[in-house]
């Protein structure tokens, strides 16, 4: 499957649309999610046109493999939301393809935080 390029994060990584950046690194960047589903609800995405996490973890280099999962624990440290900063933890979520839901076609994860979150799977 190939990559849209007109997706909304690829606009938010051009500038061509804003955001509420909380941290950037050479391959990574932070924002608050529009429509957050707890206290906190960041989303964590690569610079790079990738579709989803399966798209990702066979395409990406391992420099872009390793820049974002070292911004997860950067950003929940930053966020006092992981149990090292003396939160509560968190989760992470990344949907890919149509049987998850997944809405906006560039790999994103979700990191929630800042309340009991429940089960993970709601039928
Ligand atoms: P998903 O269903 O996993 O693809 O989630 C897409 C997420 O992107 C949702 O939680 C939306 O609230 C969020 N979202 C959509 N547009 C924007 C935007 N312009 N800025 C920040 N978050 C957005």
């Amino acid at each position: 499957m190939s990559y849209d390029d007109q997706n909304i994060f690829a606009k938010i990584i051009s500038g061509e649309i804003p955001c509420d950046k909380i941290y950037e690194s050479e391959f990574t960047i932070v924002f608050e999610d529009i429509r957050p589903q707890a206290p906190s609800h960041v989303l964590i995405i690569p610079r790079g046109k990738y579709r989803d996490i399966n798209d990702f973890s066979k395409n990406a280099n391992n420099d872009e493999i390793l820049d974002l999962n070292k911004s997860i624990s950067i950003v929940a440290d930053k966020l006092g939301v992981s149990e090292d900063a003396g939160g509560g933890g968190y989760r992470l979520i990344t949907n890919a393809g149509k049987d998850s839901h997944q809405e906006v076609p560039h790999l994103h994860f979700h990191l929630v935080a800042g309340k009991p979150l429940g089960p993970l799977l709601v039928e």
